[in-house]
This record gives C-alpha cells, structure tokens and sequence, in this order.
C-alpha cells in the first residue's frame, strides 16, 4: 500500500556504523538549558538545578509493535516518540531530553533510516525535546527502537498513579477507541491489498481513526490546560493499553474503587460510525482498544467547577471506597465489574 516513492536504496554498509550515526545525527541541536552535553561523547550531561528526574523508555519490535507493510517509517518515529512523552505528561512533567536506539538489518537502506528519523526529529520540534543520544546497531531482519524520555518536575508536582480518593472524579482528555480502530482499518486493507494490489483504496471516511493510528499526539496541551486551570490531578496515567486497564491500574494503587458511566465515554462520532461498519461494540473498544494515549486522571470534586466547561476534559467515573469494586455502570444502568481486556470479546 506505501509505494517506495524513493527508488534511490543506498546500502547500509556503504556508510558503515559510525558513518550512519554521523549520518542521521549530524543537524540534531540542542535547545534545552538543561541539556549540557548532547550527542557526541561518551554520556550525555544533564542539568535540572535541583528538580526531580523522570526517566521512561519503551521498546518497539517490527511484527509486534508495528507492521511495516502499512506503518510509514516517518510515522513510525513520531509515534515512538509520542509513546514515551505521553509517559512523562502522565507524571505532570515537563519532558526535555530523549535518546534513540535502534536495531537495524541490511534490509533497510539508508533512505528508510533518514525517513525514520524525519519523524523522530519533527515529534522532537513540535514538542521541544533534545535528541541527546542513542545507539546503533544491527539486527538479523527486523527493525527495533527503543526511545528513553527525560522530563523534570518540582516535587510536589508530580502526580503518581497512587493518589486518588473517595469521591474525586475521574476525567479523561479527548476521546477514545480511535487508534484501535485505525488500525481496524489498516489490517482490512492490507487483505485487501494481498487479493488484489491494482485497488486503489478510499480511506478518507476513515482519515480520523488512521490518524490516531499512524500518528498519534502525547497530550502536552493537557497537561498545561491543567496548570493554567489550577487543577493538580490526584492521581494520573496515560492510556496505553485501554481504558479499562488504566482505570483498574489507577484504583489498584490507590486502593479506591470506581463507578465508570458508559453513557460518559467520549467518542468521536467517525467512531460511532465505524464500529457500526465493524459490528463492533464502541464502548468495548474504548475499554480494550488502547494506544490512544490520552490522559486518564482523577480530581478533587472542588476542582470541577474549573474544568467542567472545557471541550477537551470528560468526566467519566467516581470514585468509591476500595470494597465497592471497579464497576462500568451500563446505560441500562446494570454494574458490571470492569477487567482488564474488556468484559467482552472484541465483538459487539
Ligand atoms: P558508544 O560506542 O560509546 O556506544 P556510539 O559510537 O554508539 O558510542 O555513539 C556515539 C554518539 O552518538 C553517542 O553520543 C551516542 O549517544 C550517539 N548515538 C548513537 N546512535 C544514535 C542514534 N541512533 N540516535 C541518536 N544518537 C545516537
Ligand atoms: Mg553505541
């Protein structure tokens, strides 16, 4: 489905490792005060003047994470980016610094390597993070990358996941469902395409939930929102895995239970529609879908007044004390316990 707009195919061997750093790493600046040392030695040189550290890295692996017959490599890096910011916001943190290591085959040609870092360096702009360092190396045939994400806080700024109470509200940002249907989409057309390659697919009805598939935003405008409203989360985490995880990651550590209102889940109306299409259950696939990488917090009920008339922030849940259970309240207004993959199957 992506064609090789790029016939130009250098081998990887032709620049050789060190050369291939120098290649992808040459234009990289530095920008952050706190970046002292970037690229270039033996360790980057970090400076947060008596701030708090927050470190997450994630791992990518071709076949299971992402699926290069319809991932673009461009793609592919912004999203690797976004997978580890979204960690450090979900903390209430400013994120800073990030490192890039990848595994490569003589597979790929230096020209999927620049396309890959294309994406890598733009999530890098658009969210002013440093691009401090990373490793090279070679794999048998597939492609990994692992992105390490550094942030910094003031202590009491940070929000664990440990922190909500009886009666606080649990709000998410944006929406939910979309990345897993895009994806949906994009596994449809892939056996599609393998019948037959001549078709020229129509995916413009769909352009909202591939994009939350292929490119997909760590919510910083969230978590600023939330400073400018003066509202501090009690407890937060960013939805990875599907709401239904996160909430029971969230009730878990703070030893509370949950109602969680169907009728409240935001859904972007091109998700109603393909779930229709589907023949599958919305709901079931904001609880189960994942990679949405939304903000998951709960607040205290004072807070609400601030928050209530933003279009971005959808109360969903309340908190109940621990023995209540975490329960998705139905619109026929039945208590189900909520599990982690969903209390379903995918189908609805
Ligand atoms: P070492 O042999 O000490 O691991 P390398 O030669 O691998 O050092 O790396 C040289 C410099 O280039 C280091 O600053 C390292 O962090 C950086 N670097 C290596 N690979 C990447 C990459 N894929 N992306 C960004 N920086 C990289
Ligand atoms: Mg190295």
């Amino acid at each position: 489905m992506i064609e090789d707009k790029n016939p130009q195919r250098t081998p990887l061997s032709e620049l050789g490792e060190f050369g291939l750093i120098e290649h992808l790493t040459n234009h990289i600046e530095i920008k952050q005060p706190s970046t002292i040392k970037g690229i270039g030695d033996d360790a980057a040189i970090l400076d947060f003047e008596g701030k708090k550290t927050v470190v997450s890295t994630d791992l990518l692996v071709e076949g299971i994470h992402f699926d290069l017959s319809y991932v673009p490599l461009k793609h592919l890096g912004y999203k690797a980016v976004m997978v580890n910011l979204s960690d450090i916001y979900a903390m209430n943190a400013v994120a800073s610094q990030i490192t890039v290591s990848i595994a490569v085959s003589n597979r790929f040609p230096v020209e999927a390597l620049e396309e890959l870092y294309d994406g890598i360096k733009m999530a890098a702009k658009i969210y002013d993070v440093d691009i401090i360092g990373g490793d090279t190396t070679s794999s048998n045939r597939g492609l990994i990358i692992s992105v390490t994400a550094i942030g910094y806080a003031e202590e009491d700024e940070i929000v664990y996941r440990d922190g909500a109470k009886e009666k606080d509200l649990l709000v998410v940002s944006g929406d939910l469902g979309g990345a897993y249907l895009g994806l949906q989409v994009l596994e449809r057309e892939k056996e599609v395409y393998k019948v037959n390659p001549n078709t020229q697919p129509d995916l413009d009805k769909y352009s909202y939930v591939i994009e939350r598939q292929l490119k997909p935003e760590a919510r910083k405008d969230i978590q600023q929102l939330l400073k400018k409203l003066d509202v501090k989360p009690t407890s937060m985490i960013d939805i990875s895995d599907g709401l239904s995880s996160e909430i029971i990651h969230l009730c878990k550590q703070s030893k509370v239970g949950i109602n969680l209102y169907e009728d409240k889940i935001p859904l972007d109306p091109t998700i109603i529609s393909t779930c229709e299409e589907f023949s599958l259950n919305s709901t079931t696939v904001a609880l189960s879908g994942g990679e949405d990488y939304e903000l998951l917090f709960t607040i205290n009920q004072d807070d609400y007044p601030k928050i209530k008339a933003n279009p971005n922030l959808t109360v969903i849940g309340h908190v109940l004390d621990e023995k209540s259970g975490m329960a998705l309240v139905t619109r026929a207004n039945e208590r189900i316990e909520l599990k982690a993959q969903g209390w379903n199957p995918m189908k609805g």
